[in-house]
């Protein structure tokens, strides 16, 4: 596929065309940033929450769930920070009239200096071959370290000014490096404003007496505030962990990456209390342990990198992202966070309550310390369906789209397709296989077109096998099996259908691999 704007395009169309997203009442000519799960989305969407589930629930005894309210009583954020912090520098470009966030304006910019270093990088190998150290180039090739150098002074300078709310000095910055609107290519700037993402609504039924409340901008704080309900009632014992998955709402300032930013979207988060001081421990814990997780879908090892946060939100002392390659670059899947005490003992101070818990070993009550893991459910789904449409050339000279999803996650696992639509045998063993296949997966029955056509629409939806019945079939109760990947076409008895395509989708040969 040509560059990487077509590519994301594409990406766009195809989840637009074969049911996976669609634009929010895209009859009223749609909401920005606010996105709807067609048929196929729907699936896969549930399948990616299921398989966070199962590893961080089900295969923990100690984690368990919880589903908290979207609506929280409004101190909750006062007391978490996000009524007074919850914020993003933004800046209009006077021109153009766009806004942008001013941080990810500077962000970009070091994001080409990042990607120089790539290219300098590929061209070295290549002149070097066998004999190149990618380490030792990286460490001392002046052009890099230039590069490098500059984009650390860039970094830590934008840290400084956002820390000390110097939003002079960011807009300072912006003008010293000349970035342009990226729209207009104008570089008449506006000053940097604090801007609050999170929306307000109000309960009650008249004016007077109604409570202004927050749509939650995180799931997080309906964990914190359940902690010693969670706790007393489940019996837990530190360490621990409350996982749960809901939506979340931003009122983002730039938000023009399909599913990448939205203004309401699904997070999955776990937060692990720990005793004061074993949080160093535990932080390298759930990164590499998350990162695992990732690495047991297959998507590419090369496709994702840790970023440590070197400016910490005020509630941390280690952060660090887990970062995918989006077709738009590297950006920010997962965030693993060392959070302290701060949520609870915030909470303590605002409600009034102990959130305290007595460990017997120590015979003594503490505040625990929290390890946080928080992901976006649908900033996954671009991940996973992103990675996995891909454009093959075949043999013959043809090419085909094929949406190579994790088996464990595609949305329909099996089509069954008779090879004559009008053989009424062939029609009944196939509904009749479809009958038995879908107590245990979802499946799908097509007959219509060639069945050449039909194995490009299964392989364009993502379906990983199809299952052909054809006169062979009725003499000795044997299928054909296609696999979606290798085109490759197997004859299998229909008693062995069930085991051949469970080995393939069960989510726990997945997350052996962990
Ligand atoms: P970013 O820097 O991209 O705005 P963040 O650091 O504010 O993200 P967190 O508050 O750490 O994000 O949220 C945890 C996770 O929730 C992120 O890693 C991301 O996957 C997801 N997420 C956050 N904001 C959005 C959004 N607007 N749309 C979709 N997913 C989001």
């Amino acid at each position: 596929m040509a560059n990487k704007e077509d590519k994301f395009k594409k990406v766009i169309a195809h989840a637009k065309e074969y049911g996976y997203v669609f634009q929010s009442s895209e009859i009223y000519d749609g909401l920005s940033a606010v996105y709807d799960y067609g048929q196929n989305g729907v699936e896969l969407k549930k399948n990616i929450r299921d398989y966070w589930w199962k590893a961080m629930v089900q295969m923990h005894d100690n984690i368990v769930g919880i589903d908290a309210a979207i609506f929280m009583h409004p101190t909750t954020w006062k007391a978490s920070g996000h009524v007074d912090a919850f914020n993003d520098p933004l800046i209009d470009n006077k021109d153009s009239k766009k806004r942008y966030r001013a941080d990810v304006l500077v962000e970009d910019y070091v994001g080409k200096l990042d990607a120089k270093i790539e290219k300098e990088v590929k061209k070295a190998a290549k002149r070097f071959e066998d004999a190149f150290d990618k380490d030792q180039f990286l460490s001392t090739n002046p052009r890099v370290l230039q590069y490098k150098e500059k984009g650390d002074a860039i970094l830590k300078r934008l840290g400084r000014s956002l820390e000390n709310e110097d939003l002079a000095d960011v807009k300072a910055l912006i003008e010293e490096l000349e970035i342009a609107c990226p729209l207009s290519g104008s570089k008449n700037w506006t000053d940097v404003k604090q801007f609050n993402l999170m929306f307000g609504t109000k309960l009650g039924a008249s004016a007077e007496h109604a409570t202004d409340l927050y749509l939650r901008p995180e799931t997080a704080q309906g964990i914190f505030v359940n902690f010693l309900n969670v706790q007393k009632t489940g019996r837990m014992k530190i360490p621990f962990g409350i996982a749960q998955t809901g939506k979340a709402f931003r009122n983002e300032i730039v938000a023009r990456q399909f599913i990448f930013r939205m203004r309401e979207f699904e997070q999955m988060e776990m937060q692990f209390f720990i005793k004061p001081g074993t949080q160093q421990e535990w932080y390298k814990y759930w990164k590499e342990h998350r990162l695992k997780w990732h690495l047991s879908l297959g998507l590419g090892e090369d496709n994702y990198r840790f970023h440590d946060h070197e400016k910490l939100a005020h509630y941390a002392d280690a952060a660090a992202d887990i970062e995918f390659r989006f077709p738009f670059g590297f950006k920010e899947l997962e965030g693993i966070h060392s959070r302290t005490d701060f949520d609870l003992a915030q909470h303590e101070e605002y409600s009034g309550k102990k959130l305290q818990y007595f460990d017997h070993e120590e015979n003594r009550s503490y505040v625990p310390y929290v390890l946080e893991t928080s992901i976006g459910l649908d900033r996954m789904f671009l991940a996973v369906f992103s990675n996995s449409l891909q454009e093959e050339v075949l043999e013959d000279g043809t090419t085909r789209d094929v949406l190579k999803l994790p088996a464990v996650l595609a949305p329909t696992k099996a089509a069954i397709l008779p090879l004559v639509r009008k053989d009424e045998g062939l029609v009944k063993m196939s509904k009749d296989i479809v009958n038995d296949l879908k107590w245990d997966f979802s499946v799908a029955y097509d007959e219509k077109d060639a069945v050449g056509r039909r194995y490009r629409r299964q392989d364009a939806a993502g379906t990983p096998f199809c299952i052909t019945v054809d006169g062979e079939s009725l003499e000795n109760n044997t299928v054909t099996i296609r696999y979606r990947d290798t085109m490759e076409q197997k004859r299998i008895a229909i008693d062995e259908i069930k085991a051949v395509v469970k080995e393939e989708v069960d989510v726990k040969n997945w997350l052996m691999k962990m």
